[in-house]
């Protein structure tokens, strides 16, 4: 069992090598997206797919390093372990097993609710 200390800096430490990881590959994906598509390529052109694919992937990335930084952020204000819903603290427990929670147990079971009902937007969801 570790503490709560222990639990937020293994987190941060994490959080931070995957938002390195992820700008890297943002990098890439931006350099690949730059590459110069023949101008009267048409519609199923490899290139083309491929760039389409590569656009997807790199908006996708972007919401997630937004994410991320966000967690360092929230880990950095001192809200981490803190429900987003009810506010209250998120039990150790929960957070030594998942410790990407954003929201206590009950909350959690009621959002899980809503989603199932379609009451809630997916992407309000958890983190993955
Ligand atoms: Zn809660």
């Amino acid at each position: 069992m570790s503490t709560r200390p222990q639990i937020i800096a293994r987190e941060r430490r994490k959080l931070v090598e995957e938002q390195e990881r992820i700008a890297g590959e943002l990098e890439r994906l931006r350099e690949a997206i730059q590459i110069e598509v023949d101008v009267d390529a048409e519609e199923g052109d490899p290139d083309l797919i491929e760039r389409e694919k590569n656009v997807a992937l790199l908006s996708q990335l972007e919401g997630r390093l937004a994410r991320v930084q966000a967690a360092i952020r929230s880990i950095d204000k001192g809200r981490y372990g803190t429900c987003e819903r009810c506010g209250k603290e998120i039990p150790t427990e929960r957070l030594e097993v998942r410790p990407d929670a954003t929201l206590c147990l009950t909350c959690q079971v009621e959002v899980e609710k809503l989603i199932k009902r379609g009451q809630m937007p997916r992407d309000q969801q958890e983190l993955e």
